[in-house]
């Protein structure tokens, strides 16, 4: 494989390889993703982030990397403090709450726990460390009980915004309150304010500014270089270049070798965002939609490009995420009533066409991970899939080894069609034991209607069709499916 991502630094695609490999031959990655601030549901357009960042670690996983991955929760900030004084609770009790449930919302999207969850408040030290560095370096001063970073002593800054410090300067502006030398100086640490959560510092009591948690915990987690760092493209600027000048005003070295964004969700042709109040939560989208189909609709635009959230969108991507479940529960049923010998089917040609497949699949995964790209190949696989199932009497187990190896994978790396057999090895020991529970009654079904008890079969398919289970009946036997939800 050869992945390229596209590098925000150099503004070019690049070919990837992480810095473990050059150094000491490891497949090992570091990736660290700004996460979420918790102090409200996230909205589908973080949605966007979280999912598209989480294609790119499991295709690195898919890859043979082990990917170490970082993504913190913001625990403390303006927002934070604002909400939290509105609905009269304390700023942990705030974070705690909006942890929990992100948690839930993002294993709902099917988005995999990163390796390491930091929170801010619980790395204060290590901040403290970070800010001390950069003034022991001379790049930081402390201004009446804050503590600034001074921008004109870095001339890299804008190194990733592209642009210089003319026209940066010109756009910027001291607030109110602001206690800066410079209208580019940025905040390290907040002096103490009344009513507000604050921890010593070698500069009084004060907290954190926001910028500073990222460079101070990906440095802690992922060492002081690190391969891959993330989010959407609203953090290039200021975030991202401010933790370019933290973190290498305090270290010296190269902070981040892929910076890689992506761009928005749009609604109505602008940013989904909580300032502009046009967001849907992605709480509020569960429960409307299918999880699986707002993940295919993230991963059916290239990530740099910006996508419009529609309801027909959303429609699209539902039955675009049906056709593939449909191909797969009738390949599982057939795997367990078709299996034969045919002479008549060319098992070294499909072999050979679901290869071309699997490279075309993975050679758009290796294209800046064109998940865009990919989704189509994979209905292409499943249209191969069907027309075998379809002209086919029987079918060689090879075939169905091949066929659902092959679903099996791309769906590891997209998430797209979810899984409802019980022999597959990712299903859990709930989902597992809930799948024999209803290939059982399935069959007990199947023996009531030879024994013409109908009011006990047609129970069994009720009560299945209220868990939301739906019965076929074929000449080969029952398939079930479980609906969308
Ligand atoms: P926040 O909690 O606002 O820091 O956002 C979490 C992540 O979502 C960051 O990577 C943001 O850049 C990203 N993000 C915010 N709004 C959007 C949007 N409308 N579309 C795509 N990504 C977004
Ligand atoms: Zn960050």
């Amino acid at each position: 494989m050869s992945l390229t991502l596209y590098n925000d630094l150099t503004r070019k695609k690049e070919k990837f390889v992480a810095l473990k490999e050059l150094e000491e031959n490891k497949k090992e990655v570091s990736f660290y993703s700004c996460g979420p601030t918790v102090y409200d549901y996230f909205h589908i357009g973080n949605a966007r982030a979280f999912i598209v960042f989480d294609v790119l670690r499991r295709y690195l996983e898919h890859s043979g990397y082990k990917v170490n991955f970082v993504q913190n929760f913001t625990d403390i900030d303006d927002k934070m403090i604002h909400r939290a004084h509105q609905e009269k609770t304390t700023v942990p009790e705030l974070a705690e709450r909006f942890i929990a449930e992100y948690k839930k919302d993002a294993a709902a999207l099917g988005v995999h726990e990163p390796t390491v969850a930091p929170r801010a408040t619980e790395h204060i030290s290590e901040i403290i460390n970070t800010i001390q560095k950069i003034m022991d370096n001379g790049h930081a001063y402390v201004s009446d009980g804050d503590v600034y970073f001074d921008v004109k002593s870095w001339p890299k800054y804008g190194v990733l915004f592209k642009q210089n410090l003319e026209d940066l300067e010109a756009g910027a502006r001291i607030e109110i309150g602001e206690k800066k030398r410079d209208p580019l100086d940025f905040v390290l640490w907040k002096g103490e304010k009344p009513g507000e959560p604050s921890w010593e510092s070698p500069w009084g009591r004060g907290r954190p500014g926001w910028h500073i948690e990222c460079s101070a915990m990906s440095s802690k987690y992922l060492g002081e270089t690190i391969d891959i760092h993330s989010g959407g493209v609203d953090l290039i600027f200021p975030h991202h270049e401010n933790e370019i000048a933290q973190a290498e005003a305090a270290t010296g070295k190269q902070f981040v070798r892929f910076w890689i964004h992506n761009e928005f969700l749009l609604i109505d042709g602008e940013k989904m965002s909580k300032s502009l109040g046009n967001f849907l939560t992605a709480r509020a989208a569960i429960n409307k939609y299918p999880p699986l189909a707002i993940r295919f609709f993230m991963l059916s635009a290239h990530y740099r490009s910006p996508i419009n959230f529609t309801p027909e969108g959303l429609e699209q991507a539902v039955s675009g995420v049906a056709r593939l479940r449909n191909c797969k529960a009738d390949l599982d049923f057939a795997a367990k009533t078709k299996q034969g010998e045919n002479n008549n089917f060319d098992l070294a040609k499909y072999k050979a066409e679901l290869e071309k497949f699997n490279q075309d699949f993975h050679e758009a995964l290796d294209d800046d991970f064109n998940t865009a790209a990919a989704i189509g190949f994979l209905f292409d696989i499943a249209r191969l899939i069907n027309t075998c199932l379809k002209e086919n009497e029987v079918l060689p187990k090879e075939f169905f080894e091949l066929s659902l190896n092959m679903l099996a994978m791309c769906d590891d790396i997209l998430g797209v069609i979810g899984r409802d057999e019980a022999d597959s090895e990712n299903v859990s020991e709930s989902e597992r034991a809930e799948i024999e529970e209803i290939e059982n009654l399935i069959k007990e079904r199947a023996e009531a209607r030879k024994a013409k008890n109908f009011a006990r079969s047609d129970e069994i398919r009720d009560n299945l069709k209220a868990r939301g289970i739906i019965l076929e009946d074929t000449p080969q036997g029952t398939k079930w499916k479980k609906e969308l939800k």
